[in-house]
């Protein structure tokens, strides 16, 4: 059975809140003399003086509308990376506690366990990228505190067989990650529709992909509103700009314009595959479910570098396990796929 208050760090659960200045009054009409703003102003054209909402409340619900979950359900991160280093904080004692990756799979899973002091314990997928089911129930030790799912996979880019994730789900008493990044390219329906049945189940999304905003760094995470709880805890309290709060607000009403690129760049997925795929020296395409595709050829290295010399830069897997000689390649313009094409056809090796 999974148990939070067991799963979590001793200290983490014994924890009580900091209060922040906006935490103690939350209205928006007063005379704000305390959280020591400037209240002249910025020496900007918008004003950034105040400190912005710490728990995102507005931009939550519209959030909450357009993924079927409630806003007590969502926390909002500085990228999904941080909502990452954070579970590891909350859940991971240093040097005791492990988590369970399958690689090739995102490289911060990692990152955040070197820096967190965590084993991993990898269990590769399969030569189709699927899951090792037996391998992951082998590896799963009463120290086990987290596996980590990325369904549509980066960098193999199919999506995981749902069946499996939730065999999984159901089986183990820690937490189960899936990152779903890429979701909006896949025909997959999210796994928040679980968040119901399993209460140690954490989705994770994000504005950097489909909704082109990377630059914004905002990432979202969605579970149970005691596991959100935790995150809202620990989290730095303004962990997300009034800048990026105001401008994703703005945007989300657009969804339309959203699906519009995500459709775009599928149309523009399938176009690169075909052109990919007539070129003399590439072995390979793997299946896609996200905007990039893993791409298998002769001398992957040397066409890396010879993209380079040509101002192309793709990113290169081949030294990955079960990734010998690909390189990743992200489904850019028709402009620049075409250009991508044309170079990659005057490589000789
Ligand atoms: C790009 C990507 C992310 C997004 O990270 P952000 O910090 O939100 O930009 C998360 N997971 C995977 C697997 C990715 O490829």
């Amino acid at each position: 059975m999974f148990e939070l208050q067991k799963l979590l760090r001793p200290h983490i659960a014994a924890i009580k809140p900091y209060s922040s200045a906006r935490d103690e009054y939350s209205g928006s009409d007063g005379v704000f003399l305390d959280a020591n703003e400037n209240p002249f102003g910025s020496i900007t054209q918008e004003a950034f003086n105040r400190y912005p909402d710490p728990y995102q409340s507005a931009l939550k619900v519209e959030i909450a509308k357009i993924k079927n979950v409630s806003p007590q359900q969502i926390f909002l991160g500085n990228g999904s990376d941080e909502a990452i280093d954070l579970l590891f904080r909350a859940f991971c004692r240093p040097s005791i506690d492990e988590v369970i990756i399958l690689p090739p799979t995102y490289g911060m899973y990692e990152v955040s366990a070197n820096i967190n002091d965590v084993k991993l314990k990898k269990v590769n997928l399969t030569a189709d990228f699927q899951i090792d089911l037996n391998g992951i129930l082998e590896a799963i030790s009463a120290n086990t505190k987290i596996i980590f799912f990325c369904s549509p996979n980066n960098p193999s880019g199919n999506k995981l067989k749902r069946q499996d994730m939730l065999s999984i789900l159901a089986q183990f008493e820690g937490l189960v990650v899936v990152d779903e990044a890429y979701i909006d390219f896949s025909d997959e329906p999210s796994f928040t529709t679980e968040l119901a049945k399993y209460p140690n189940l954490l989705v994770m999304q994000t504005f950097s992909k489909a909704w082109g905003l990377a630059s914004l760094r905002l990432g979202m995470a969605f579970a149970s509103v005691e596991i959100i709880k935790i995150l809202n805890l620990i989290k730095p309290p303004y962990n997300i700009s009034g800048l990026t709060q105001e401008t994703v607000l703005a945007a989300i009403g657009n969804v339309s314009a959203k699906d519009q690129m995500v459709k775009s760049l599928l149309v523009e997925r399938a176009n690169l595959q075909e052109s990919l795929a007539a070129i003399s020296y590439v072995q390979k395409i793997y299946p896609s479910d996200a905007n990039f595709l893993l791409v298998k050829m002769k001398d992957a290295r040397k066409v890396y570098e010879y993209l380079i010399d040509h101002l192309i830069i793709v990113r290169d897997r081949s030294k990955v396990v079960l990734c010998d000689d690909c390189l990743r390649i992200s489904v850019g313009t028709p402009a620049e796929n075409q250009h991508l094409i044309q170079i990659m056809k005057k490589f000789q090796a």
